[in-house]
């Protein structure tokens, strides 16, 4: 760890060393890399006379007039003048010993916001220091507000940082000099800090606030390269030593695949399995995610790869997050590959125990080559005979540590992992989060499918809405009623299922209307689902459960109530269980009013675009990254400095300048891990 303890800073103690813990600073470099959030000018002094209410500023003048006044409230009461103007400050709180220093004649200056108060302008408790007369100067530098913690006050921050400040550049040594940097303006590492932390008093607070000025990109930039090459590295450690079975078989058996389809593949199918057939063909173990919009046929690229891995002498897996989807890939993969004579085998609950048992014998014994289950798969004791490929389905969340115990399972090869999501991630979270993987991306979508036209009506319309799906029903049409709950509870949303099935179900004699939500057996589930996919239920209930995966080209109608409590990636991949067939397909997004303006702007989003990435953009400007990575992941994306959104100019240069650190400079890039990043286990831990 770098720097020195804060406890080595004057006037630190034990208690103090707590509280800044609570911060994540533990040495004064930590000190130095927590930077303020936002500015307070105090370095001109203002003529009283020009202030408008709201304005929060620095002001010097004589008090005229003081007293205690009793209403009923007791309270301080100070009238300052500078000669442009009268200022009254009021206190509500205050020693005695305060109403001694604001006596009249006193010289002070003071620095709060101006509000409109009894008789003309006041200011509430604001910050004052007495000051010789006429002493007349602010500060030198803006002041710096940082983000704190109870029992933290800012001056003690201020005064610590000036501490830390004053150790530069011992205490946070320059690792990247200025040949490095993608940006020759760029100033060095201690003139950044000491701009962010003290800005001079010409400098525009909004520019470094808002990351344009090169200070701040300079430290954005550091911090960002620190997180790539956290990723690069793992990404090495990973495979040190670690072999991969070579598969590159399975011809006959890819080219039988193909044969049976009743459709050609698209061209970015062709790339992305000929990307996977390159790596499977190595024996450094393929780490590879596919992102492909919902939709644009993931899962016949990964059957190609299985075919690879059994027709090189290996077993494969795939998994799904929820048992749903696991069970539709069953279906779809024994499909294709029974015909061909690979054993398909089902290892997840809602099989019996003795089927499981004999499921994983055949498995064990290498009978079965290929394994269809729920992510608990990796965790189970799933024994294999010769595991050469994992195919982790519909999963970006799929956090290192679980990549690192697949990697296990593969006794003395390392199996090659696939991992799929139809979540597109922005360019700097890949990046940033999965730079340890390479991305490969299906950018079309198969031919032949019509756009969804997707709606925005009230659940006041909900009669209408029935209606409408009554006239696609009567047409031969299916069609899909998601549920979803302000608290999303299983139990509350299971009966929201349940109650919405009832009230469709006696609204729309003659069709038979089938519910799934997570709270229901397997068994039942699967039932429902089976009928809806054959045709013989007309209308699927569901909670967000059918998030994922689910593919029936026949439903050409969706409702998505509550939609605007969702998000907005999390809706399109919905809405990409509609428009899979040939028939023009609608989305209604059923709100409950009244919606407010950012509501309606996000439910637009939907309405302009289909376009996953566009959408999935969208999102994480509005949400911020932590949600589109779920919580677990975010937890290695703690950035200081950096902002993913803002930010995203400077990963082109992030993962140049990574790269030659990497080849050049081993040593400059580990200091700069251990200096953002802290060690490198926080990062196992995700
Ligand atoms: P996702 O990428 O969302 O997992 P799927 O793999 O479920 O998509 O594919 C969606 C549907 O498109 C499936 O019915 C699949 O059989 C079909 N499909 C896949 N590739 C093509 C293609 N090249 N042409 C036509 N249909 C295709
Ligand atoms: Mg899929």
């Amino acid at each position: 760890m770098e720097g020195r303890h804060v406890t080595l800073l004057p006037g630190v103690g034990t208690r103090l060393a707590g509280r800044l813990e609570r911060l994540g600073i533990r040495t004064a470099a930590d000190l130095l890399l927590h930077l303020p959030h936002r500015y307070e000018d105090r370095t001109h002094i203002r003529p009283i006379g020009s202030l408008r209410p709201g304005e929060k500023v620095l002001v010097e003048g004589t008090v005229e007039l003081a007293e205690v006044a009793r209403g009923r409230r007791r309270r301080l009461l100070c009238r300052l003048s500078d000669g442009t103007g009268r200022l009254d400050l009021v206190f509500f709180h205050f020693y005695p010993r305060q109403a001694e220093q604001l006596r009249r004649g006193a010289v002070i200056q003071c620095f709060g916001e101006v509000r409109h108060g009894y008789a003309g302008l006041q200011m509430a408790h604001p910050e004052y220091r007495q000051v010789e007369p006429g002493g007349g100067v602010g500060d030198s530098s803006l002041t710096p507000v940082y983000p704190s913690t109870e029992g933290l006050a800012q001056g003690q921050l201020r005064r610590l940082s000036e501490y830390a400040l004053a150790l530069l550049p011992e205490e946070l040594p320059d690792l990247l000099p200025a040949e490095v940097l993608p940006d020759p303006e760029w100033p060095p590492l201690d003139d950044a800090l000491r701009r962010v932390h003290r800005p001079p008093p010409e400098s525009d607070p909004d520019a470094l606030l808002e990351g344009r000025d090169p200070a701040v990109q300079r430290l954005a930039f550091e911090e960002l390269l620190a997180h790539h090459l956290t990723l690069r590295r793992r990404r090495q450690a990973l495979h040190e030593g670690a072999a991969a079975m070579v598969l590159d078989g399975g011809t006959e058996l890819t080219a039988g695949l193909r044969a049976g389809l009743p459709f050609e593949l698209t061209a970015a199918q062709e790339r992305v399995d000929a990307e996977l057939a390159a790596d499977m063909a190595s024996s450094t173990p393929m780490l590879r995610l596919l992102q492909g919009d919902v939709g644009s046929g993931k899962t016949v690229v990964a059957a190609l790869a299985c075919l690879r891995a059994v027709g090189s002498g290996g077993q494969a897996v795939v998994m799904a997050p929820t048992e749903l989807l696991a069970e539709q890939h069953l279906r779809t993969l024994h499909g294709w590959l029974s015909p061909l004579g690979v054993e398909v085998a089902w290892v997840a609950g809602g099989a019996g125990a003795a089927e499981r048992r004999a499921a994983l014998q055949r498995l064990a014994e290498g009978r079965a080559a290929v394994a269809v289950g729920t992510h608990a798969l990796f965790q189970d004791p799933v024994a294999f005979r010769r595991l050469a490929l994992v195919v982790v389905d519909e999963q970006h969340r799929f956090g290192v540590h679980q990549r690192m115990a697949l990697k296990e399972k593969g006794g003395e090869y390392e199996p090659h992992q696939l991992i799929m999501t139809a979540t597109p991630i922005p360019r700097t979270l890949a990046m940033t989060a999965y730079a340890d993987l390479d991305v490969s991306s299906i950018d079309e979508r198969p031919p032949g499918r019509t756009p969804v036209q997707t709606v925005v009506v009230s659940d006041a319309r909900r009669g209408e809405v029935v209606e409408r799906i009554r006239g696609a029903l009567d047409e031969g049409r299916q069609a899909y009623w998601v549920c979803t709950l302000i608290e999303s509870s299983d139990e509350l949303e299971a009966e929201a299922a349940e109650e919405t099935a009832q009230r469709l179900s006696e609204a729309l004699p003659g069709h038979r209307v089938e519910l799934i939500h997570g709270r229901l057996p397997a068994s039942d589930k699967e039932r429902a689902m089976a009928a809806f996919a054959a045709g013989e239920a007309a209308l699927l209930v569901a909670t967000t459960v059918i998030e994922v995966g689910v593919d029936v080209p026949n439903a050409s109608l969706m409702i998505i109530e509550n939609a605007e409590r969702l998000g907005l990636a999390q809706l399109h991949q919905l809405r990409g269980r509609v428009g899979r067939g040939r028939a023009a397909s609608t989305c209604v997004l059923m709100y409950h009013g009244p919606l407010s303006e950012t509501a309606r702007a996000r439910l637009a989003v939907l309405r302009e675009t289909d376009d996953g990435f566009v959408i999935a953009r969208r999102d994480l400007e509005i949400r911020g990254p932590g949600e589109l990575l779920g919580t677990r992941q975010t937890g290695a994306l703690t950035l200081r400095v950096a902002d993913l959104g803002r930010d995203a100019g400077l990963l082109d240069a992030v993962g140049r300048v990574g790269d030659r650190l990497l080849r050049d400079e081993p040593g400059v890039a580990e200091a700069l891990i251990r200096r953002w990043v802290g060690d490198a286990e926080r990062y196992g831990q995700v």
